[in-house]
């Protein structure tokens, strides 16, 4: 492929088919999958194929990705049954925690949420 990726990036493998992950849409640009350790009843991540970062380093060099992640957001949100109602949570950086260095968001829904 000719989308940059990083060879010790666990998000850029699932997208290489490398790691298995249970893929609930997809597009050219963007794949969906679950989160492996759920924190709502739909917890889904989106996650550009490109490799960058973070949601802002993606916006700053590839906006036509982040444009087609959101419109994957909302395909997932539709076939999940949250459309009406769902959380769209994006973390940069370790002390907001970040985990997972490849930019993706949450997509969280199928509850009430109570806090921010
Ligand atoms: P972050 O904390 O970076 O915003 O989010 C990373 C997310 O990736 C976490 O919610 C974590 O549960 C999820 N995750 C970590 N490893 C895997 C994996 O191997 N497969 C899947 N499907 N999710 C993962
Ligand atoms: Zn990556």
């Amino acid at each position: 492929t000719a989308t940059p990726q990083q060879d010790d990036c666990l998000f850029c493998k699932i997208i290489n088919g490398e790691i298995p992950a249970e893929r609930v849409a997809e597009s050219d640009r963007a794949i969906a999958f679950r989160d492996i350790n759920p924190a709502a009843p739909v917890h889904v991540l989106v996650v550009p194929r490109r490799h960058e970062p973070n949601i802002g380093a993606l916006a700053a060099t590839a906006p036509d990705d982040l444009a087609a992640l959101f419109a994957l957001v909302t395909e997932v949100a539709e076939k999940e049954g949250v459309a009406e109602h769902h959380r769209i949570v994006f973390n940069t950086g370790t002390e907001a925690g970040q985990t997972i260095f490849h930019a993706h968001g949450h997509v969280l829904g199928g509850t009430t949420f109570t806090e921010r």
